[in-house]
């Protein structure tokens, strides 16, 4: 059991989450990547998946999720609202059709969620990381619902209620890196402004992130849980 980010599918639970929906599904859902490098095989793949979910499996999927919410076990409702979501997240990322009641239900549902610290114990690792509770969060505001996938790995605008990949960018434009840091993107300088009260608390150059990894790390291999 590990974990090597804190972003949606970032962690042996929740891929075991993932394999486990899929076997339910009837169909392979997150193992099978969807790789621009093979347009051939993604189309394939993402349509008779799309299609299999929209013939009513996805229904399905929700109603036994939502009903095992009520649990009278609060870590097993806990776990299992995680996989609901996790149903969700999956549906997403083919573009399955998610109806008006359904998205009702997990605006709802993510935020009961719990947000586990920075670090947890493997075995408590069922809930969310604040990167994966802010990934979703985005992920219900920007879901297009209209056949198109949902890239929950694509690099994002940073700000709060913004979420924007480079794929929603208009023509000519790009995100933009935070200059200092070269790690956080933003859509635009007022993205950028309405973030820098919470980004600067965290933003370090290069340098000084490598510097500050040397020190605690020494020069041996780097162990990642993070
Ligand atoms: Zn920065
Ligand atoms: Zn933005």
């Amino acid at each position: 059991m590990g974990r090597w980010s804190e972003d949606l599918f970032g962690g042996d639970t929740d891929l075991d989450e993932a394999s486990y929906i899929s076997e339910d599904a009837g169909i392979e859902l997150y193992m099978y990547e969807i790789d621009p490098e093979y347009p051939d095989e993604r189309a394939k793949g993402l349509e008779a998946t799309r299609a299999h979910l929209n013939s009513g499996v996805l229904d399905k999927l929700f109603v036994k999720y939502a009903a095992a919410k009520a649990t009278a076990y609060s870590f097993v409702s806990k776990e299992l609202r995680l996989v609901f979501l996790g149903a969700a997240a999956l549906a997403m990322r083919v573009g399955a059709t998610i109806s008006p009641d359904q998205m009702a239900l997990l605006r709802v549902t993510y935020t009961k969620i719990d947000v586990a610290p920075k670090y947890s114990l493997p075995f408590g690792d069922t809930g969310f990381r604040a990167p994966a509770k802010k990934q979703f969060e985005t992920a219900l505001r920007l879901y297009k619902n209209d056949g198109s996938p949902y890239n929950f790995n694509a690099v994002r605008c940073e700000a709060d209620g913004c979420g924007k990949s480079q794929h929603d960018m208009p023509e000519g434009q790009t995100l933009m890196k935070c200059g200092k840091c070269k790690l956080e993107h933003y859509c635009s300088r007022e993205c950028q402004a309405a973030s820098w009260p919470d980004h600067k608390k965290c933003c370090k150059t290069p340098e000084k992130r490598e510097a500050e990894e040397k020190r605690r790390w020494g020069n041996g291999p780097m162990m990642m849980n993070v």
